[in-house]
């Protein structure tokens, strides 16, 4: 039986082999770093003495790979043993300058009654606002998100801006519309039911990576950790070899490879392909309290939105309380050295979960430099498709063209995908 080798384990690696086992393939996963998970990761850091994961990751309850993967891999309940969430959709907001809170809440069903109601949108905004919003239905593929929704409505600045930087991890100045319509459309737009914000309950890799991990070799599967695919050698329009520091490794025939890495390590391996820029950035801060976090800090939410603010969002686990800027390459924090953005975003910190002159205990910054691709039309214009023009070579990753933006159901949809490619490749295994 021919072996599927896939270079990566991050998401989409993972992702391709838990389809592929699924359908009893053989398949060994070659990770180049010492723990799964790539972007999408837990440890404990030693400075906090905690875990926490290398970024606050939100997902949606309309994810349906997302929720379908967590629960091939054991969960039987996602949305109640792996992830947190509310009970309904609800998103809790401040804004840090004026101190004005409120929650928007989003109706079960189709028709979106919160609309209507005061109360449930977002305040100072009328039923117009949203009617006027449904033009990012019919963006082009060269319109960027401020460019087909009104710039100048207070939407933008409590709705559109924040959104944009959390999905697209850009400004709506440059991110593109049509990707941002595509989450809009399997979340909000069919209701409460698909928008319930969640996250991972005790962190990413628990909830994401480990079970996948122990799925994959339950079944056979070989996961290689700190195995670095250094180059590759074609012969005859396929993948012959993949090399190693210390090994070579002959595709026998039939074996297929995925490669399952961001652009610019791709890119490394095969110059010609010219995929998506990687560099744009998140900045996450992970503040250590004394002592828990008052239970009513973030509202009804697993998290709070904070507008006005270079701290986006709060997400609070035990006594740390971790802050992400999106799009930080866009905004200016990344030029800001870490002492002075740990105390600017620490102030707006205690004004948003209501701390007064709390102090943290220690902090930890981990800055992601490439923490998704360019999502602007230019870059969605560049994502790869996944067949290859080498026959036995495959990709995935969330810079694929997955329709979807660079998150964690596009890089579940793109394992899916290439293992599809795969299996469809042998004649009657699909
Ligand atoms: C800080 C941050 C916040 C985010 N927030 C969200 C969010 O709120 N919601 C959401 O849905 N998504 C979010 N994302 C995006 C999400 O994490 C990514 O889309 C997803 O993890 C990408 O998975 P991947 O498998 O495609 O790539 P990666 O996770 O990058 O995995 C690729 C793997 O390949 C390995 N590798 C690279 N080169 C080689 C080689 N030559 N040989 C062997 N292995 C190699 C790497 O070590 C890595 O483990 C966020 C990302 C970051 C960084």
């Amino acid at each position: 039986m021919p072996r599927v080798h896939i270079i990566g384990g991050g998401l989409s690696g993972l992702a391709a082999a838990v389809r592929l086992i699924e359908h009893d393939v053989p398949v060994t996963v070659y990770e180049g770093a010492g723990q799964a998970g790539g972007r999408c990761r837990t440890f404990y850091d030693k400075h906090l003495e905690r875990e926490i994961d290398n970024g606050n990751h939100l997902i949606m309850s309309g994810n349906k790979s997302a929720l379908s993967y967590l629960k091939r891999i054991g969960a039987e309940d996602p949305q109640r043993d792996v992830l947190a969430g509310p009970p309904f959709a609800v998103y809790p907001f401040v804004d840090v300058k004026t101190g004005q809170r409120w929650t928007v809440r989003i109706n079960e069903g189709f028709i979106p009654f919160w609309v209507f109601d005061k109360k449930w949108r977002v305040p100072d905004t009328n039923v117009m606002d949203y009617v006027k919003a449904g033009a990012i239905a019919f963006a082009d593929d060269d319109k960027t998100v401020a460019e087909v929704v009104d710039k100048n409505s207070v939407l933008y600045e409590r709705f559109w801006e924040p959104l944009t930087l959390a999905v697209l991890n850009t400004t709506p100045e440059k991110g593109q519309a049509k990707l941002l319509w595509r989450v809009i459309r399997e979340t909000f737009l069919l209701g409460g039911q698909a928008s319930i914000p969640l996250t991972a309950k005790t962190g990413l890799g628990h909830a994401f990576i480990d079970p996948a991990v122990k799925f994959i070799e339950a079944h056979g599967g070989v996961v290689r950790l700190n195995a670095r695919v250094r180059s590759v050698w074609m012969e005859g329009g396929e993948v012959t070899t993949l090399n190693f520091a210390d090994e070579t490794v002959t595709l026998e025939e039939g074996d297929k490879v995925i490669f399952a890495i961001p652009p610019t390590r791709l890119k490394d391996l095969l110059p010609d392909i010219d995929p998506p820029d990687d560099d744009a950035s998140i900045l996450n801060i992970h503040y250590r309290l004394g002592k828990p976090v008052p239970r009513d800090a973030l509202g009804e939410g697993p998290f709070i939105g904070m507008i006005g603010s270079d701290g986006q969002w709060a997400f609070v686990r035990d006594d740390v309380i971790s802050l992400t800027t999106s799009a930080s390459h866009a905004i200016g924090t990344d030029e800001l050295p870490n002492d002075d953005v740990v105390s600017k975003i620490w102030r707006e910190t205690q004004i948003a979960l209501g701390l007064g002159d709390t102090e943290y205990e220690r902090v930890r910054v981990i800055r992601e430099k490439r923490a998704t691709p360019d999502q602007s039309p230019h870059g969605a214009r560049k994502r790869l498709k996944p067949e290859t023009q080498w026959r036995n070579l495959f990709l995935a990753g969330d810079h694929t063209d997955t329709g979807v933006p660079a998150t964690i159901e596009g890089s579940i949809r793109s394992g899916d995908r290439a293992a599809e490619l795969v299996l469809k490749s042998w004649p009657g295994r699909l």
